[in-house]
């Protein structure tokens, strides 16, 4: 398990953990739609996984409209993405990207750490509810929980969760990815 911590600014297509930015993502990538209104999803983040990264968007276009803290609803988004990515092409309309880029940099368990924690990868989810872990769509076993992030100190420029913790979840054999959120 390892904390994720405030890395500083980082550039827009850093191949780096992060929020905001342009996501990393193979050829053909098509930017996803909210479901429910139907306008482009924000990327939010982009989070290691072995192999491979994960991807997570979710609905900024009118924050607490669509339900984008939910696993199924549609107004959010994760993926898995393996092999050669690069910059996609961000849609020209929509609340589509985060005010700033900001490097999530690993960082041990148990040791201290002086600059503020974003988030956390491996181990267990810390619920501020109840447990929630989505099954897989393609498989429908339980999925695999890969990271959490916490809230950032702006919602312009870093994760929106209400004052609550993102929760992101991957199925390895399917390359499927969930997100959901909670306060
Ligand atoms: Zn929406
Ligand atoms: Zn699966």
């Amino acid at each position: 398990m390892m904390l994720l911590v405030d890395g500083g600014e980082a550039v827009a297509d850093a191949p780096v953990p992060r929020t905001g930015g342009v996501p990393l993502v193979p050829e053909g990538f098509v930017w996803p739609d909210c479901r429910e209104c139907g306008d482009p999803l924000q990327f939010l983040a982009q989070l290691p996984l072995d192999p491979g990264a994960v991807a997570v968007f979710f609905c900024q276009n009118d924050p607490g409209m669509c339900d984008d803290w939910d696993a199924t609803a549609g107004a959010n988004r994760a993926y898995v993405f393996r092999g050669p990515l690069s910059a996609a092409a961000v849609p020209a309309e929509g609340e589509t990207l985060l005010g700033a880029v900001t490097a999530l940099r690993p960082h041990p368990a148990g040791t201290p750490a002086t600059e503020p924690v974003l988030g956390r990868l491996g181990g267990e989810p810390d619920w501020i509810q109840g447990d929630e872990t989505p099954d897989c769509p393609s498989c429908a076993t339980r999925m695999t929980f890969t990271a959490e992030l916490e809230e950032g100190a702006d919602f312009a420029t870093s994760a929106n969760f209400g004052g609550g913790r993102g929760y992101v979840f991957h199925c390895h054999p399917c390359g499927e990815a969930a997100f959901l959120w909670q306060r």
